[in-house]
């Protein structure tokens, strides 16, 4: 191992969509001298940021129904300037290796998800003015197969528009780093560096990794479920455990022309099931993602088996928070539902069920589980009020901040960076400034 202590102001922990997004606007926005960031594997963007681990969408909170208002009105903001950054791009090909647009709509099926559609609609409508709401007729020009072979006696409507933002998320990290390189060209940037151990001393935190020692007087902790553990070494988050919700997906060739959403059961802080097009194939309709707790703070990495118990803690407060969240009918009956979809054979037959309410007409023979796809979301649980939260969660503390990020952490990912730049700024004295205007001018 090397001895090479580097110093840096900023040092980023992470090289996913967080981190990178952070590592952007620190280097166009702000004139801090010396920013660091370390990633523990050979790339960026391969944990839950990879195109093939998450549901590639740009969520504005228009079509989730299981976001408030307030939330929508909140996650908006954010994904706009997600939304604006990928607008900006100009050259057509790259364009095409970061998104694709489609039309996405939220499906109500039966009288009651109708009722509730329309309840939901004038205040959603105010915030998003381009949402429709259309009937039967319109919603089977749109999506034909939506329509194919549904009881004409069965009650449905849909909110649609236009604006559905697939995006391929590792590719939008690579264009955070390749554009905050141009910026500053002389940024350090360490792949096959993993964090080991950090340590606060009095004026800046030591960082051993595998490739040496790092300083920063501020870190930023951009390590998805890896957050939490790592802020528990240093005393942060102690009344905080993670669920870690892996989420799996069914791949049908081409039978949707953009992301259809089903209604959400109100208690569940997962997004409901939904089909979408691949953002670099629009001949494969994807499904999902269903949602089972794992013991591993990453989807198909048992090293991170002994990390999550780590990060979930070993007293009795997490094994009760734990015991009421898995004792509430609504989320014991769908996390056993959801155990099942994974299974050979019964899996495929149960999950169709529910992709029926979207595509009634879909046969067994179009549908495949795509295996090794999908992420993990570490879904933040309250060990205080013993209950699991909704999105992610920042902890901050003496000059270092902690991101965990369950979804929508890839569409909220500037408007992340935009809060932790000032908390930045403000951890080294106001030394060097953010400039807002130009951030706001450019994403907001
Ligand atoms: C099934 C599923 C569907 C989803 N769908 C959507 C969606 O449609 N839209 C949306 O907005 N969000 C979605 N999400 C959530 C989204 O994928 C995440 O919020 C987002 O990718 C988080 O980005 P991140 O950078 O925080 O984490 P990650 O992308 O996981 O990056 C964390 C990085 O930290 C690195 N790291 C960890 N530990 C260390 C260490 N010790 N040292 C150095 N590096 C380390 C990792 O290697 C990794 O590269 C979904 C998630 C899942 C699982």
């Amino acid at each position: 191992m090397s001895e090479t202590i580097q110093s840096y102001d900023v040092l980023i922990v992470g090289g996913g969509v967080v981190g990178t997004a952070l590592l952007y606007t620190l280097s166009k926005y702000t004139d801090v001298k010396s920013v660091g960031l370390i990633e523990k594997y050979s790339d960026f963007g391969l944990v839950n940021s990879a195109s093939y681990n998450n549901s590639q969408t740009l969520h504005f909170g228009d079509i989730e129904t299981n976001y408030s208002i307030d939330k929508a009105r909140s996650v908006k903001r954010m994904a706009d300037m997600v939304m604006k950054y990928l607008e900006s791009e100009k050259d057509i090909s790259y364009r095409k290796e970061l998104f694709s647009k489609y039309s996405k709509m939220v499906l109500a099926v039966g009288k009651d998800q109708v009722q509730d559609l329309k309840k939901r609609y004038p205040a959603f409508s105010e915030l998003f003015p381009k949402l429709k709401m259309i009937e039967r007729d319109e919603i089977g020009k749109i999506e034909p197969r939506v329509l194919e072979g549904r009881d004409p006696g069965q009650e449905i409507l849909a909110l649609v528009t236009e604006d559905g933002y697939t995006v391929d998320f590792k590719r939008l990290c690579h264009s955070f780093i390749d554009n905050a390189l141009k910026e500053k060209p002389d940024l350090d940037i360490h792949l096959d560096t993993k964090l080991l151990k950090i340590k606060k001393n009095e004026d800046h935190y030591t960082i051993l990794t595998n490739k040496g020692e790092f300083r920063a007087s501020v870190v930023i902790i951009a390590a998805g479920g890896h957050s939490l553990m790592i802020a528990k070494s240093l005393g942060y988050g102690k009344n905080l455990s993670v669920l870690s919700m892996a989420g799996s997906f069914y791949t049908a060739p081409k039978v949707l022309n953009g992301k259809v959403y089903t209604m959400q059961v109100p208690k569940l802080p997962f997004a409901a099931i939904h089909g979408d097009p691949e953002v670099h194939s629009e001949q494969i309709t994807r499904f999902g993602p269903t949602a089972k707790p794992i013991f591993q703070l990453e989807r198909h990495n048992m090293a991170t088996f002994f990390e999550y118990w780590k990060t979930f803690g070993m007293g009795i407060k997490p094994i009760l928070s734990l015991l009421n969240i898995t004792f509430d009918k609504v989320l014991f009956n769908y996390i056993v539902v959801n155990f099942l979809y994974d299974l050979p054979f019964i899996g495929k037959r149960l999950f169709i069920r529910q992709i029926r309410k979207i595509v009634p007409s879909l046969r067994l023979n179009e549908l495949r589980y795509a295996k090794g796809i999908g992420g993990t979301r570490p879904q933040i649980v309250n060990n205080t009020t013993r209950k699991l939260e909704m999105g992610e969660a920042k902890l901050c503390g003496d000059k270092i901040i902690f991101n965990i990020t369950p979804s929508p952490g890839a569409s909220t990912c500037l408007g992340n960076a935009y809060t932790d730049t000032g908390l930045i700024i403000g951890f080294l004295n106001n030394k060097y400034k953010f400039n807002k205007e130009t951030f706001e001018k450019d994403l907001m």
